[in-house]
């Protein structure tokens, strides 16, 4: 028997499933790796399984399958593939958490998975939450199942709300970077280029969050991941623009004092957190030395300019399926941007139209907001002509 921690990392091969890799190997006597699965980086999978030697692994895309299934041969690792593996895998016994790492909307069914057999969730998903909040948070405090932020924002609110429980929350101020176009003009905007949108200043992230930080809708989508989270309503959560992305998010409380969480632009340590709570581990990543920031500095977010984080507080207002029409709008337009099929100030015009052309359903079911996905989806990635 091992008292390690066993975790699942659902989307081991992207941004944070490689740094939540690191962090496992850091504290090898505490963690362990139990599954790793990938959507079409097989090559990765392969790599990966080959170093930690998980129980399983699932390779999304089932063309890969016989690829992955045979360079695994001479070893013990279960090799599974395809969509309904993933969802059946995070159930496995021999799991104690369950690291949600993948980007999108194809996170929300293993997170429900997950869920319902009754696996801690270290979320890093946040789409899950903008697009069906209250089903997970009210199936997580049915099954008992405690969710642990990776978002570094909510991560920072989490750890300041420690030793809090009775105090209530007068405001939570989520601080952005501003991302690369920070003070740019409408008109400096209508040129701007893939590469230029992918050059974040402070965080290296994978392709689908940095141009939501570019846009401001990660924002967008982080202020309704933390409504679910921390319980709250809409007009208790501000976003202020931090460019130097140092403090990572503030909590104020009723008697005026504000915490705040500081630490470098380093995922490993949200992740390390999430995964290790309560436990704070000792390690070697770079720390912040406060003296080389001597100037930390905030601004209002232009939302104007940056109309994403706009259209993401109407869409939390109206909820029902309007956050699932968001956020499915914004994952085709983004990758439209990313095939250079449509501008980048397109990206909340697109949203915009969906929002207020598809089917409002106030109180949407679980199938609502799959087939709303689906649709949205559907006829987005046909009109730009876009994989999906
Ligand atoms: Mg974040």
């Amino acid at each position: 028997m091992t008292n390690k921690k066993r975790i699942a990392i659902i989307g081991s091969t992207g941004s944070i499933g490689t740094q939540a890799l690191e962090v496992i190997e850091h504290h090898s006597d505490k963690l362990s790796v139990e599954v790793l699965t990938a959507n079409t980086q097989a090559d990765l999978l392969i790599e990966q399984a080959l170093k930690y030697d998980p129980n399983a692994v699932v390779i999304a895309d089932e063309r890969y399958y016989s690829k992955v299934k045979e360079a695994l041969s001479s070893t013990d690792v279960k090799v599974f593939a395809g969509q309904q593996a993933l969802e059946e895998v995070v159930q496995m016994e021999t799991i104690d958490m369950v690291l949600t790492a993948l980007v999108g909307f194809a996170g929300l069914r293993p997170t429900i998975k997950a869920i319902e057999a009754g696996k801690p969730i270290a979320l890093a998903n946040k789409e899950t939450l903008v697009v069906a909040g209250e089903l997970i948070t009210s199936l997580a405090a049915k099954n008992n199942v405690p969710i642990l932020p990776v978002d570094s924002e909510h991560s920072a609110i989490f750890q300041c709300l420690a030793g809090e429980f009775y105090n209530p929350i007068e405001k939570i101020i989520l601080t952005a970077s501003g991302g690369p176009f920070r003070g740019w003009l409408r008109e400096e905007l209508e040129k701007v280029t893939v590469k230029q949108a992918l050059n974040h200043p402070n965080w290296s992230m994978g392709k689908k969050v940095t141009i939501d930080s570019a846009t401001l809708m990660n924002k967008g989508l982080e202020v309704i991941e933390a409504k679910w989270l921390f319980g709250l309503k809409g007009e208790k959560i501000k976003a202020v623009v931090h460019p130097q992305s140092i403090i990572h998010s503030m909590v104020e409380f009723e008697d005026g004092s504000i915490k705040a969480q500081l630490g470098l632009a380093d995922m490993r340590l949200p992740i390390q957190y999430a995964l290790t709570y309560p436990e704070r581990l000792k390690t070697n990543f770079p720390k912040l030395d406060i003296l080389a920031y001597p100037n930390l500095s905030f601004e209002s977010p232009n939302t104007d300019i940056f109309r994403c984080l706009s259209l993401a507080y109407m869409a939390m207002e109206k909820g029902g399926n309007i956050p699932t029409i968001m956020n499915a709008a914004n994952e085709i337009a983004v990758e439209a941007f990313l095939n250079e099929k449509i501008r980048f100030l397109e990206i909340p015009e697109i949203i915009e139209k969906a929002m207020s052309e598809y089917n409002f359903i106030a109180s949407a079911s679980v199938n609502d907001f799959f087939e709303t996905d689906l649709l949205v989806r559907e006829e987005l990635a046909s009109k730009y002509n876009i994989k999906h």
